[in-house]
């Protein structure tokens, strides 16, 4: 039979994943004086290391793209480590004639690696979607709950933006942002012609010195990861920290496998692989955050089925692998006629695009560092 090692500690808490979530709870449980191990199924990260961000193209074989260019498509070998949209020993199925593609990060910080660090707050319609739209279910709290956990995590992380005012993007704790491009100039200007509010975005990204960390310096490369760590990631902002107060235990390379349940119906311990070693591990806390990314979780805790739970943990609705939302990506493009004739300038901004859905009802489309905010039904 298997021997499955078991640690000889009783923590306080053990959280699963160290991503957004478990980077901040692992933070905030230890300043307050608990005793956390952390389960991290992929490896440490040594930003200085392991982010390209100021690598050249010629630098690296194949400029970057891989063998026959098959390293585009995890967006080139110059992301953040170990984020992909397939992962090697980790296959997922999908519905038949779904188009559903998963990525996942696999390393101390999540996908807070990766991510645009677009930081948009949930508008006070998000949480009253039943009331307004007739569709899925109002929320048990309102945005007036959540607003000063919005503060607190702003006041902390740095977002950059401005007071707008405006209902489907409300305001938070901003730094100043930088001066837009010329493109955002010219998509400003059509936007007021024709009434459309065009702002500019909120990113986690900071433009002054903030706790240690230096104020950007608008290399434009975040989806490399930064070195001097001036845009928010979990692995900078929050692991370090937990790290500080000496309560902390991270344990990477860690695949938690299973919840387990004692005697009297309580989580006792988690169930992990050892990837190194290929062998069955076990951790044993009073408490459990199940922090592996929205289907992760949900897988965890569907896999962690018992007698007295046989539909897994924390199901007693049977909605746990239900109804999941996860982030969406999507993307355009455009030529500007009026730059073809430009002059190439020295050009000082931030390089973040991409756009973001934050709910059908609220929609704020995000051009780099403007935001296109605007009410619309979808
Ligand atoms: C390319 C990209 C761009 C994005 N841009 C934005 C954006 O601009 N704005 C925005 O708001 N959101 C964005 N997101 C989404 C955002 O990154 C996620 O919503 C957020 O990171 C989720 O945090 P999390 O803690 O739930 O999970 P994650 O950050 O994914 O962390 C989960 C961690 O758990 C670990 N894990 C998983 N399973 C196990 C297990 N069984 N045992 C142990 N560890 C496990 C993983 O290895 C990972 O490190 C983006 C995501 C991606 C991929
Ligand atoms: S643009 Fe700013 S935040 Fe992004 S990687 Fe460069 S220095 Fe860091």
């Amino acid at each position: 039979m298997a021997q499955v090692t078991r640690s000889p500690k009783v923590y306080d808490v053990c959280i699963i994943g160290s991503g957004a979530s478990g980077g901040t709870a692992a933070k905030i449980l230890t300043e307050g004086g608990l005793s956390v191990v952390m389960l991290e199924a992929g490896p440490p990260l040594n930003p200085e290391k392991d982010f390209k961000e100021h690598v050249w193209p010629y630098q690296l074989p194949h400029r970057g793209v891989g063998v026959g260019g098959k390293a585009a498509e995890n967006f080139g070998e110059f992301l953040a480590p170990n984020g992909a949209w397939e992962i090697e020993g980790e296959p997922y199925t999908v519905a038949n004639g779904s188009r559903f593609r998963w990525f996942r990060s696999r390393i101390v910080g999540g996908r807070t690696n990766h991510w645009g660090r677009i930081a948009l707050r949930f508008a006070p319609v998000d949480f009253k979607s039943r009331s307004t739209d007739g569709m899925g279910d109002d929320w048990p709290i309102t945005y007036e709950d959540v607003a000063p956990y919005y503060d607190k995590v702003e006041s902390y992380i740095g977002v950059f933006g401005t007071k707008e005012n405006v209902s489907s993007a409300p305001d938070g704790v901003f730094m100043p942002p930088p001066k837009p491009r010329c493109t955002e100039t010219i998509i400003k200007k059509a936007c007021d012609k024709i009434g459309v509010i065009c702002i500019p975005s909120r990113l986690a990204v900071i433009t002054q010195a903030h706790n240690g960390r230096a104020a950007c310096h608008y290399c434009g490369q975040c989806g490399r990861g930064c070195i001097s760590a001036s845009n928010f990631s979990s692995s900078q902002v929050m692991i370090p920290y937990a790290e500080k107060t000496g309560r902390f235990t991270l344990i990477t390379g860690a695949m938690a496998r299973e919840i387990v349940v004692g005697k009297t119906g309580r989580a006792e311990s988690v169930s992990y692989i050892d990837k190194a070693t290929r062998t069955e591990k076990k951790v044993y806390a009073k408490a459990f955050v199940v922090g592996a990314s929205a289907c992760e979780s949900a897988r965890l805790l569907l896999n962690s089925k018992s007698s007295q739970f046989p539909d897994g943990l924390a199901n007693s609705s049977g909605v746990i692998g239900k109804y999941l939302t996860d982030s969406v990506g999507s993307s355009g493009g455009g030529i500007f006629p009026q730059l073809i004739t430009m002059a190439s300038v020295a050009c000082t901004c931030t390089c973040h695009g991409g756009s973001l859905i934050a709910r059908m009802s609220s929609c704020v489309a995000i051009t780099s560092n403007l935001a296109v905010a605007e009410p619309c039904r979808v």
